[in-house]
């Protein structure tokens, strides 16, 4: 069993831990990339870009498919559980000349609800547990480190400590929805990419924003947050939130007037810690609603994007930011209003050009670059019109391809034989009727295509 380092504290970083296990094991692709596993390894191949002989020494080992389980004698790394990925980093070998990735951490045996595993220690005092806790801890690694070797382990805490701020946000954000509405949050999950909450009710944009507001002033009034082990007889008295009905040893993390809830993960010690929290995505899920939200530098990293889209499309239009949208508006109906005129204009050229064409000519095909469906099928209504054999249109190019219509106004042909001879010789897609065929294809020579259906 391994001595779970992150529930003595949440910012422990860096600890000094021994080998009591290693095994040799084969990748799963699907547990590492469930796991970010592809980013630690990415990170690695950074690192080896960046020159330094040691981190090349990592990703020249993590290249082979040589994986190793490593199980210590206690760990700061959180492992991947209750929908929120593990941490990475490093074991540094004790003389400093070595270093293993750690590429992924899991736990045997226990769901992240706040429950505690069979053997944590339980000796109890003052109404709470004891400050130590074990579990089973396997620790995925890119090198075989002997067994009793001492390691110095270093966490990612830039990534951890983003995982703290992602998850008390959704602590404070749950805890609002819930004394509010009464709904839970079904489902969470949280990533590198995102992190999202399902709410098992309905809820409106404007009832999101105002939880919203409400949330950032919990995140300034710099809230304790208070995590614990109680004792069962103090347990049974607390109102916490929870997944399920949960037995045995809870932890609890209560932020005071806001929630109270079963967690097992790190929290940051004061809700100031969170910075800002941003809702970026509300969507309707399974009779409630999806939500996404950014806390942190991540809500920063986000707002700096949007940001620049905004401060770009203000250059571009030559127009305050506040004015962007009457702008953006503003061209799309004079785009609008150009597109009707270039139909009526090319309508109008239509005609003139196919009232120019030899009337004797049984069959006409045309070439043209640009044209939309509705203006090929009025010049082939208007060919059909004034010839009796197969009347034609491609618009396109060679790059691009072509679309075509073809049709005929002659009872005794049939546009088909036309389709399958391009099928077959030209390797067309599409069909129709009798009277009128369309499709496309690609061809370096158009002019052959037509040849062969004049
Ligand atoms: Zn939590």
């Amino acid at each position: 069993m391994t001595e779970e380092l992150y529930y003595t504290s949440a910012y422990i970083s860096e600890f000094v831990a021994k080998v009591v296990e290693c095994r040799k094991c084969e990748i799963n692709p699907s547990k590492a990339q469930a796991s970010g596993m592809q980013a630690s390894k990415e990170q690695a191949s950074k690192a080896q870009a960046s020159g330094n002989a040691e981190t090349s020494m990592i990703t020249e080992a993590s290249n082979s498919q040589d994986m190793y389980e490593i199980i210590l004698d206690k760990t700061a790394f959180f492992p991947e559980q209750g929908g929120q990925g593990s941490d990475g980093g490093v074991l540094e070998f004790e003389d400093g000349a070595k270093r293993a990735q750690v590429l992924h951490v899991s736990i045997s045996e226990q769901e992240c609800d706040g429950k505690m595993n069979e053997g944590d220690n339980l000796d109890g005092n003052a109404g709470n547990k004891p400050d130590k806790h074990f579990a089973m801890i396997r620790h995925l690694v890119d090198r075989e480190i002997p067994v009793g070797t001492t390691v110095h382990g270093v966490i990612d805490f830039s990534h951890r400590f983003s995982n703290m701020q992602q998850h008390t946000g959704e602590h404070i954000f749950s805890g609002l929805v819930c004394s509010r509405f009464g709904y839970d949050n079904v489902g969470f999950h949280l990533s590198d990419s995102e992190v999202t909450m399902d709410y098992n009710g309905p809820i409106t944009l404007e009832e999101i924003r105002e939880i919203e507001a409400k949330a950032n002033e919990v995140i300034w009034q710099n809230l304790e947050v208070l995590c614990e082990f109680p004792e069962e007889s103090r347990l049974e008295n607390i109102p916490y939130r929870s997944k399920k009905e949960l037995t045995g040893d809870v932890r609890i993390v209560t932020i005071p007037g806001v929630d109270i809830c079963a967690c097992c993960a790190p929290h940051v010690l004061r809700t100031g810690e969170i910075g800002l929290l941003k809702v970026v995505g509300l969507q309707n899920y399974k009779g409630g609603v999806r939500v996404n939200i950014l806390c942190g530098k991540r809500a920063m990293e986000y707002l700096n994007k949007e940001h620049e889209i905004v401060s770009e499309l203000s250059n571009m239009f030559t127009t305050a930011s506040e004015n962007i949208i009457t702008a953006v508006k503003k061209l799309s109906n004079a785009n609008s209003e150009l597109k009707q005129e270039l139909s009526e204009a090319t309508s109008a050229l239509i005609e003139a050009e196919v009232k120019e064409i030899d009337k004797s000519l049984e069959n006409v095909v045309l070439i043209k670059k640009n044209l939309d469906g509705n203006a090929m099928r009025k010049l082939v209504n208007l060919l059909t019109a004034d010839h009796s054999g197969f009347c034609g249109v491609f618009a396109g190019s060679t790059a691009d391809g072509y679309r075509f219509i073809v049709g005929t106004s002659n009872k005794d042909k049939d546009c088909r034989e036309i389709a399958n001879m391009m099928r077959t010789q030209f390797g067309a897609k599409g069909g129709g009727s009798a009277q009128m065929i369309q499709g496309s294809l690609k061809t370096e020579d158009i002019e052959a295509v037509v040849d062969a259906i004049k």
